[in-house]
């Protein structure tokens, strides 16, 4: 059960399918048009997204906004340094913005970065600084049915070969990103870590964490990795930032807060010119953009996030779902990692080629069926079509992110969304492709303009992809908001 008791509640919105069909045509078909109040469950993000605990809202009481040398920041810096071990600490508003600080102070053009994954913000801020940001995924990574406990990790064969390669002497910089959120929110085990580390010692290039989710990544090394069974979350979080040069830290995920960030670094050197940017771009060094207040739920944050019953908690809901999602005849990413969970759309949606987006798809249908907002992980965001509508790239695989926000759900919501993956399951060869009808230059999925295509007149009733246990075909289970609605062709927009 969830370590925790609820104070403060908040209405979560009910709408009938009808509403929910009038705004998909409004917003066209993107789900980041809709407003919250338009939303049922919202697994769009688990970034800023979580619940404050009892402590933090105390925190945030205690905040002291004094502009400079506020006792928040020494609060602040406390925790943050004994988690870390980092002497120096600079505040900023979220992590991306630790991300521009350090690699505009230490990257210069044609320089290289190399990661397991770079998230999609830190590889941007590598590109705007005219250097190059290489991935380096495991080759497990590339099975996505696999079991194997350590997706996240970096090829370490691949890095000791390019920091001993020819173009060695432009890698400026290797990130590890735990887990690794463009990896599917893999883990890496502290064995692969400190090997990167070590390598990286060896060739004098600086190594950070990309820290934004330490302690899930700390639970599931005390978890799968035998040499750290019986260790606490904290002792493994202790002991990864001990390994590294520093880190860029979103505060928005493991930090338990709505907004918030720092950059913590060993080398006095270089934090000394990161904080001249850090003044001119972000605020004064102690606040670095944010309010004491935020400063001070940071540091509660930080302290709550390693507790293992939270953490357990937080795999039990997302094991919970994934069992789910699994009975409904989908499948997803395995193992299920703690912050999201990756539905393989391409997989459900066999009749939806890449360039009509089988990951939208899906979005669109759930949020349809139950209110569910989702993001697409698939050729929407990753690939690119000729002015004809042509694929000229697809994404290595067209995936649906089920985001789980931190202490904000329950149970019977992920129920919820478990009766609405079935009913869409059951009804999957139904479901429409989409077409681009306008998009942005840049970061197209935020302001994409979409339409559903056609269904082919031919399509058989019964779907044709991955059989479902029998037990999973349970009859349609109807909502009150959606009691009057029957599943009707006319679900497909057309
Ligand atoms: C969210 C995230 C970032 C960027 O942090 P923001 O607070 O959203 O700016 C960087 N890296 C990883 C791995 C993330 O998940």
């Amino acid at each position: 059960m969830e370590p925790y008791r609820i104070k403060v509640v908040e209405p979560i919105a009910s709408t009938t399918r009808e509403q929910r069909r009038e705004a998909l045509v409004r917003v066209h078909y993107n789900l980041f048009g809709l407003r919250a109040d338009e939303v049922t469950i919202d697994l769009l993000t688990d970034s800023g997204t979580g619940a404050l605990s009892a402590a933090q809202l105390a925190a945030c009481v205690s905040g002291d906004e004094s502009y400079a040398g506020s006792r928040s920041f020494l609060r602040f810096h406390r925790a943050v340094e004994a988690l870390t071990g980092y002497p120096h600490i600079l505040p900023v508003h979220q992590g991306r913005a630790a991300e521009r600080v350090l690699f505009s102070t230490l990257l210069k053009p044609g320089h290289i970065t190399l990661s397991n994954t770079h998230f999609d913000t830190t590889r941007a801020n590598v590109e705007l600084n005219g250097c190059t940001a290489l991935d380096l995924p495991c080759a497990e990574a590339l099975d996505l049915d696999s079991d194997e406990p350590f997706k996240g990790n970096i090829d370490v064969a691949r890095l000791e070969k390019a920091l001993g390669g020819p173009e060695a002497g432009r890698i400026a910089l290797v990130i590890m990103t735990l887990t690794n959120n463009g990896g599917g929110g893999q883990p890496v085990s502290m064995d692969n870590l400190s090997r990167a580390a070590d390598l990286c010692r060896s060739a004098g290039v600086p190594i950070v964490l990309d820290a934004a989710r330490f302690a899930e990544n700390a639970w599931l090394v005390t978890r799968h990795e035998p040499a750290y069974r019986g260790h606490s979350p904290r002792q493994v979080a202790e002991e990864a930032f001990a390994l590294a040069d520093g880190c860029l830290m979103s505060a928005k995920k493991d930090g338990i807060t709505h907004i918030g960030g720092f950059l913590g670094l060993r080398d006095a050197e270089l934090a000394r010119r990161c904080e001249q940017l850090l003044v001119a771009t972000e605020g004064f060094p102690t606040y670095g953009g944010l309010a004491g207040r935020d400063l001070d739920m940071i540091a509660q944050g930080l302290a709550e996030v390693t507790e293992p019953e939270y953490l357990q908690s937080r795999a039990d809901a997302s094991h919970h779902l994934a069992r789910l999602t699994r009975a409904a005849g989908i499948s997803l990413v395995e193992p299920p990692g703690l912050h999201a969970l990756y539905l393989n759309a391409g997989r459900l949606l066999p009749h939806i080629p890449p360039h009509q987006y089988p990951g939208h798809a899906l979005a669109c249908r759930l949020y349809l069926e139950g209110g569910i907002r989702s993001v697409e992980l698939g050729s929407l965001y990753l690939g690119k079509e000729d002015a004809q509508g042509r694929p000229i790239t697809t994404a290595p695989y067209e995936l649906l992110r089920l985001a789980l926000p931190r202490r904000t759900y329950t149970r019977d919501h992920l129920d919820h969304v478990g009766e609405v993956l079935a009913r869409t399951a059951e009804s999957a060869d139904r479901i429409p492709g989409y077409r681009i009808t306008e998009q942005p230059p840049a970061l197209r999925h935020f302001r994409v303009k979409l339409a559903p295509l056609p269904l082919p007149p031919t399509q058989s009733p019964l779907r044709t992809g991955v059989p479902r246990p029998a037990a999973a075909r349970r009859p349609a289970v109807e909502e009150t908001t959606t009691a009057s609605a029957p599943p009707d062709p006319g679900d497909d927009g057309r």
